[in-house]
């Protein structure tokens, strides 16, 4: 697909067709602005016959607007896989969160993105064209960019689509592109060790975040199936590599779960665990899933987990909770239209 190129590849791609380079400009424009194949007005109907099957196809299917702002998009492609992406509005710009997969075969006990399975990956071109549609949607393109923000947090997990989410981030940093800042950048993971390490050598200095949401192994293997394949112990020795070697704070997730993580032995526990090393705690209340039964703490209860953590000297804050009367979580508005569809 044409949204997997770089504008010299598009340009190569042209003089390939037998036409001149800047015609790959001129696809590249078009695609970076989101147009569709019939918004363009710039180029000869017999030459967007030659590309129209190489054009990217996807479009937003439907969108929801919550009361404090947050956007829920569903994205669309080719073949007919849907994936949602999500923008929220801060102070400081505009963040967007991307599905790296269609569903996902990690299969984290509170997530509603893997209730499915692994549907397929997303070409970088898919998750690209995610931005570029909301971006266009926010009234930016090319050169009013309106995204300042990514979080790679939406469905899939991306280090198990690893060559694609890199070109991705190749593509979305690129000054001829979005030019997003690799520090505006971050890349949430449940822990997928070697491309830890992996990652830490791209030269790519974005935000890593860890799934932790357990203190211990054996509370995570309750949660979280990958936790049978990698320690803690073997996830924060990847992590103190990839801050050694992009000198970036890491990130760590800590999902409330009642009754599960949300002790005052946990906290002491993921006091021990992370003190001393370069990263800040993100406590987020679960979000509910109904296929999924677990049940979050409520806010007050996240601020005094958080309090505990501060004490013992993490750094540590409540993430804000955003968008849940559209379904906020991953992988929620997709299940419910699945199951609409039924
Ligand atoms: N697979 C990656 C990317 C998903 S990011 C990862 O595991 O990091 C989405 C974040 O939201 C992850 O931290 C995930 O564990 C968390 N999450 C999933 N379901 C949730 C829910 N119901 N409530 C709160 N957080 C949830």
């Amino acid at each position: 697909m044409l949204s997997d190129f770089t504008l010299t590849e598009l340009r190569n791609f042209a003089v390939e067709k037998g036409l001149p380079t800047f015609r790959g400009n001129q696809i590249f424009d078009a695609i970076y602005n989101g147009k569709s194949l019939n918004e363009i007005t710039n180029i000869p109907k017999n030459i967007l016959e030659k590309i129209e099957g190489d054009y990217p196809k996807a479009h937003i299917a439907k969108k929801l607007e919550s009361k404090d702002g947050t956007k829920k998009y569903i994205i669309e492609f080719a073949d007919g896989e849907i994936v949602e992406s999500v923008l929220m509005k801060y102070k400081y710009g505009n963040t967007i969160c991307v599905s790296t997969q269609v569903g996902c075969r990690m299969g984290c006990k509170f997530c509603a993105s893997g209730l499915h399975g692994l549907k397929r990956n997303l070409t970088s071109g898919e998750i690209l064209s995610q931005v570029l549609l909301v971006n266009r949607d926010l009234g930016g393109g090319l050169k009013e960019r309106q995204i300042t923000n990514i979080v790679l947090m939406g469905s899939g997990e991306p280090l198990d689509n690893y060559d694609n989410v890199v070109k991705f981030l190749r593509l979305i940093t690129s000054a001829d592109g979005l030019n997003i800042s690799e520090r505006n950048i971050s890349l949430s993971t449940c822990g997928l060790v070697p491309e830890i390490y992996k990652l830490a050598d791209e030269g790519l200095n974005i935000t890593l975040t860890i799934s932790l949401h357990a203190p211990n192994d054996k509370l995570r293997q309750k949660t979280m199936p990958i936790a049978n394949r990698y320690s803690i112990d073997e996830i924060l020795k990847a992590c103190k590599n990839y801050i050694d070697k992009t000198k970036r704070r890491v990130a760590i997730e800590y999902t409330l779960i009642k009754g599960v993580n949300d002790s005052k032995a946990s906290a002491s526990e993921l006091i021990s665990l992370l003190k001393g090393m370069l990263c800040h705690v993100n406590i987020i209340p679960l979000n509910y899933v109904k296929e999924r039964g677990l049940k979050g703490t409520t806010r007050a209860e996240a601020y005094q987990f958080v309090e505990l953590l501060e004490k013992g000297g993490l750094s540590a804050t409540v993430r804000r909770t955003m968008g849940e009367d559209i379904a906020g979580a991953c992988g929620q508005l997709r299940n419910e239209i699945l199951a609409g569809a039924k």
